[in-house]
């Protein structure tokens, strides 16, 4: 018998699962599941199909806990978003192993990290390993869309399936090379998305006659730019600050902070940057559907991501103040993330033990995400500590960010093998914890 290495395991696993396509809409996610189910249980790890929808599905598997140890919760999504096979290089759903690399979509995000957490636990039950806590792995659908049919669904509906203490999802991973210097990011917050819609209102009327109505999309045209430029007074959140103290030596004040960190390299600006405030960015407008009508209102709508600790009601103030008495009405779109997890915890240690163990001289740093992730879910039903982590080294970190929801998406199966490693190091040092 050839025994194949957990490198060879996951790269075939992974062309396997881009060969499903579940880009959603419409997902059909049930074709993953299903292909996991039979590897881990043809690998003794017992496995669930929970599902709203028949062919929407989430799987979720575990080497159960002897003990009442902390539980740890591998994350991972097997949706994707679509792919323009005009775009590409070759066919996003081939899955094709090109000069070391997957290709295809969903090879970054997030299917490699789904492959390697898949034969991590896998690759751990045929070890015998016997956690204290289970070992949980999550595969879920539905987190590009967020439609409710993923992990907020198993969360409502199936609490006890994903309840964990610990949890390793997407989200960071990254190295960074400043100044000479490597870092690695641990994305332990993420800002809260919270779009809204702007609307103006003003009075109908022929366009041939512009005298007499009361032009909605002109009176919106200055809240656009005003909109534009808005910059909330900065605050350093503490894991920004944790980022900055390990980058630049200290802590600078917030408002020295973009300048203090592009002092050390562009990119470390380019990163702090959006994390130091509420960013607004006005990005779909709607006025008249007739050439020939002066429309009687206009909607600006506007992406917007607010700090941890800060709310919907004071960015509202906000953009009172910002916009100086000009007559319109808020509505909120809907909010999402906006949590964090402590960093002193022993999933940190893991963290770092771990970049310890493969680049001594390097060094692992919290930040806050600009974006979310499925993570502020457990986060806020069970108060579970999730971190962003699948390390990646062998792709720089600037090219895997231009490819991710981009044509010719791949992945090292370099980055493939270290993230098995770490997640069998998350594994173990974590089963024998009390
Ligand atoms: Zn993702």
């Amino acid at each position: 018998m050839t025994t194949i290495s957990l490198r060879d395991e996951a790269a075939g696993l992974l062309q396997e699962l881009i060969r499903l396509d579940t880009v959603n809409p419409p997902g059909n996610e049930t074709l993953v599941a299903e292909h996991l189910r039979r590897y881990l249980e043809g690998n003794g790890v017992s496995c669930e199909l929970l599902a709203r929808v028949p062919e929407r599905a989430n799987l979720v598997a575990r080497i159960p806990g002897t003990g009442d140890g902390p539980r740890l919760l591998l994350l991972s999504h097997t949706d994707t978003v679509l792919a323009d096979p005009g775009e590409w290089q070759i066919d996003p759903w081939s899955g094709e192993l090109r000069d070391g690399q997957v290709w295809g979509r969903g090879a970054l995000d997030m299917k490699g990290q789904t492959a390697a957490s898949a034969v991590a636990i896998a690759s751990l039950a045929r070890e015998g390993l016997e956690p204290v806590g289970d070992l949980i792995f999550a595969a879920c659908a539905d987190e590009e869309v967020g439609a409710g049919f993923g992990l907020q669904w198993l969360v409502e509906e199936h609490p006890e399936a994903v309840r964990a203490e610990y949890c390793i999802n997407e989200g960071g991973g990254d190295r960074l090379v400043l100044d000479g210097r490597a870092f690695w990011i641990c994305s332990t917050a993420e800002k809260m998305s919270a779009p809204f819609e702007l609307t103006v209102h003003g009075r109908s009327g022929h366009a041939s006659r512009p005298g007499i109505a009361d032009n909605a999309l002109v009176k919106a045209a200055p809240l656009v730019e005003r909109l534009g430029v808005f910059h909330d007074e900065p605050e350093l959140g503490p894991e920004v600050a944790a980022f900055l103290r390990a980058v630049c030596g200290e802590v600078p004040d917030a408002a020295e902070a973009v300048a203090a960190a592009r002092a050390v390299h562009p990119l470390a600006g380019d990163i702090v940057e959006p994390l130091l405030g509420t960013t607004l960015s006005p990005t779909m407008i709607e006025a008249s559907q007739k050439r020939n009508v002066i429309p009687n209102r206009c909607e600006i709508t506007v992406d917007c991501r607010i700090l941890p600790g800060h709310t919907q009601d004071e960015v509202e103030a906000k953009v009172a103040d910002h916009l100086q008495g000009a007559e319109y009405d808020l509505e909120w779109i809907e909010a999402q993330g906006g949590t964090g997890s402590p960093v002193e915890t022993p999933l940190w240690d893991v963290v770092g033990s771990f970049v310890a163990e493969i680049e001594p001289e390097a060094q692992s740093v919290p930040l806050l995400l600009s974006g979310f992730t499925d993570s502020h879910w457990v986060r806020d039903a069970f108060g579970t500590v999730a971190y962003g982590f699948f390390p990646m080294r062998a792709m720089e970190a600037e090219l895997a960010a231009r490819l991710i929801h981009s044509a010719d998406e791949r992945i090292e199966v370099d980055d493939l093998e270290l993230g098995v490693r770490f997640l069998r190091h998350a594994a173990t040092a974590l089963a024998s914890l009390p």
